[in-house]
């Protein structure tokens, strides 16, 4: 019998590897779909797409590629509700993913996000079951986070980049900016 098929939605190589591994290892058929307007800016978007091309290289990782900068619809879509902006950035990442997986026929969809520690875990799997409910098509839901230190370590083997903020500039600048973060922890951002 062939295996089921699973459209991953992948959002950086680093965190791509342990969610590969145990998909795999139980049965799934895993080809992954790169969709993410929210990485800034473009120079570090280009080095993403390049530490997940290595990765799937190594892998034998089948890829669908959007490799669109899309800087101008992600800020047009948090604009005035910044505090809110995962929820819409996972929302428009998954609901991509899952039209994907409909529309090309997949089995499932899942997402890579589930396996950071740095995101809202319950918030994401949250999305992906509602998405589920939506399109008809399964939301694999895993704690990958349960395999943190295997991937980080396996990133480093690789060598590949691991990036030092999530994605968008919002993020970067509380990833640099000390002042801000204190003026965030008081909510004294406008
Ligand atoms: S912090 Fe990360 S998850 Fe939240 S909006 Fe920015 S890129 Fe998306």
């Amino acid at each position: 019998m062939e295996n089921k098929k699973i459209l991953l939605h992948i959002c950086c190589g680093p965190c791509t590897l342990y969610p590969l591994r145990v998909l795999r290892d139980e049965g799934w058929s895993v080809t992954g779909f790169f969709y993410n307007p929210n990485i800034h800016p473009y120079r570090e978007f280009r080095r993403r797409i390049k530490a997940l091309e290595t990765v799937a290289e190594v892998k034998d990782l089948p890829l669908i590629w959007d490799k669109t900068y899309g800087l101008r619809p992600f800020l047009r879509a948090v604009a005035f509700r910044e505090d809110r902006r995962c929820e819409v950035c996972y929302l428009m990442r998954l609901e991509a993913t899952v039209k994907k997986a409909l529309e090309l026929g997949f089995d499932a969809f899942s997402t890579t996000l589930l396996y950071s520690r740095y995101q809202a875990h319950g918030l994401v799997k949250e999305i992906g079951e509602d998405l589920s409910f939506r399109y008809g098509v399964d939301f694999v839901y895993r704690d990958f986070r349960e395999g943190w230190e295997e991937g980080q370590e396996e990133a480093r083997r690789l060598e590949i980049y691991r990036q030092p903020y999530c994605g968008c500039i919002f993020s970067e600048q509380e990833r640099y900016d000390k002042k801000f973060r204190k003026l965030l922890k008081k909510k004294e951002v406008e």
